[in-house]
């Protein structure tokens, strides 16, 4: 997990006239065939080739970084999707990452760590919470783009299941397995509490839950309802799992929580649009929903392309070949890129774009473009 103050921390690196920090993204997932046996090695060393035959400024420490970079990479492992690195040797400085996103290779060299993409992935990745729970012990996660980190560990005192003989115990026998069921209700009470402190504390919209059936009912019950809402799946995971299998168990569970968004989010879009409610679908009404600032979330199926013509003067995107805007008369130019160009109003006007894919996608589509409109 990336902590707010290491982000703040990063933003802050003191730069002056000749400070240079080299910046690193690369991406190293491993479902992408170029990257195994750590061909992704391949694409940073030509990229470094690249920044360094551009001429950039002080070639030679420039080279020095690069050469600590690729150092460090020839003996990493990678254990997620993508990972950033900042170095600045100079100043002694280094700090690197593992994300589960992956990111495209890029790297910059700079008198300030070039964090933008990285305030990007943890933006788009919302900071979740992982509570794993058995009878008499639990451990709590915070996760992000970058993984997970433990926050608290608990271990309640719960008598075992002691197994009595003979008749005349019978009493007993009911009377210690009641006495083991109160202890592990309180052991879930004050796992819950914990985790309600965590969510609080760190303003966590999502929560995922493991460990046996049993517990993780109990412990479920126990749980206020609002943080009962922020379910978002459970896991199978054990208590001692390693951190590997645990993530990989977590973005599972978060993908299809993902798609469930997304398919809610269409939905619904299609339904408003459907009645004339604060909705667009297509193109081109989605085109004029933007220029008449309405768009609150742009939503567009992944794989969609549209072309069209963008106005010189009053920059009005449209499908026609007209020459002349409709709106200004000003000439209008080729756009081949429409949807990019058509996102980056719509963030312009403080609007969110939404990709969707998978199932979101095939009901989007063959609209392939609408918008949720603020009025
Ligand atoms: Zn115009």
């Amino acid at each position: 997990m990336i902590s707010n103050d290491e982000l703040r921390q990063l933003q802050e690196y003191p730069s002056g006239p000749d400070t240079s920090v080299l910046s690193l993204y690369v991406n190293v997932d491993q479902s992408n065939a170029a990257n195994l046996n750590r061909g992704f090695l391949t694409a940073v060393e030509n990229l470094f080739r690249r920044m360094s035959d551009t001429g950039e400024n002080n070639k030679a420490t420039l080279e020095t970084e690069c050469r600590r970079v690729l150092d460090f990479l020839r003996d990493h492992t990678p254990r997620g999707k993508g990972l950033v690195v900042f170095s600045d040797s100079r100043s002694g400085f280094w700090w690197q990452r593992d994300l589960q996103a992956p990111l495209p290779t890029d790297a910059r060299w700079s008198p300030s760590p070039w964090v933008r993409p990285l305030l990007e992935v943890m933006e788009e990745h919302d900071r979740f919470a992982v509570a794993l729970v058995d009878n008499h012990r639990a451990k709590i996660f915070v996760g992000d783009a970058a993984g997970l980190l433990l926050t608290s560990e608990i271990m309640s005192d719960v008598p075992g299941r002691h197994m009595t003989t003979g008749t005349d115990h019978i009493w007993s026998q009911s009377h210690m397995d009641r006495d083991r069921a109160n202890h592990i209700r309180t052991h879930a009470r004050r796992v819950a509490d914990e985790l309600g402190g965590v969510v609080e504390r760190m303003r966590l919209m999502r929560v995922i839950i493991g460990g046996p059936v049993e517990a993780t009912s109990i412990f479920e019950g126990e749980l206020p309802r609002r943080i009962q809402q922020m379910i978002v799946g459970t896991i199978s995971a054990p208590l001692d799992s390693s951190q590997d299998k645990l993530l990989g168990e977590v973005e599972r569970v978060l993908e299809r929580a993902e798609q469930e968004d997304e398919a809610r989010l269409v939905e619904s879009m299609i339904t408003a649009a459907m009645k004339g409610e604060r909705a667009v679908l297509g193109i081109n009404e989605t085109l004029a929903a933007i220029h008449q600032g309405r768009v609150h979330c742009l939503v567009v199926a992944k794989g969609y392309r549209a072309e069209g013509r963008q106005c010189r003067s009053c920059k009005v995107l449209v499908t026609d070949d007209a020459r002349k805007c409709a709106y200004c008369g000003e000439e209008l130019m080729a756009a081949p890129d429409l949807i990019n160009r058509a996102s980056r109003k719509v963030l312009e006007q403080s609007g969110r774009v939404q990709i969707v894919s998978g199932a979101a996608a095939e009901k989007l589509n063959p609209a392939g473009v609408g918008a949720v409109l603020r009025f």
